[in-house]
């Protein structure tokens, strides 16, 4: 038995997408200010951060892959870098193909 779902590429709602701003202005210049304190190399990171996100933040809107888990239809966002990965809903092995999900059995 090989069941497989279809791989969606969507864009993040406009609440989704100001939630992920908001959180990278935060969570990215705490991790700046952070960083400042280490001095030198620390400095440089913290200009990296900043810079990753002033680019996040006022970039373009991001498309996301989205893909329902073949065993048990939860919607997951799917990172296309991993070849598998296992639902956190049913804890089904997937295995990420070029534009669908496909479970993995695991005898
Ligand atoms: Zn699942």
């Amino acid at each position: 038995m090989e069941r497989s779902t279809e791989l969606r590429k969507v864009k993040r709602s406009i609440w989704g997408e100001l939630n992920y701003r908001l959180n990278w202005i935060i969570f990215g210049t705490i991790g700046a200010i952070l960083l400042a304190f280490i001095p030198v190399l620390g400095w440089l990171l913290a200009i990296g951060v900043m810079g990753a996100v002033l680019f996040k933040t006022f970039g373009f809107r991001e498309t996301q892959l989205v893909g329902s888990c073949p065993a048990c239809t939860k919607s997951l966002p799917v990172d296309p870098k991993n070849d598998v990965f296992a639902c956190p809903v049913c804890s089904s092995v997937i295995a990420v193909g070029e534009d669908s999900l496909t479970i993995v059995k695991i005898d």
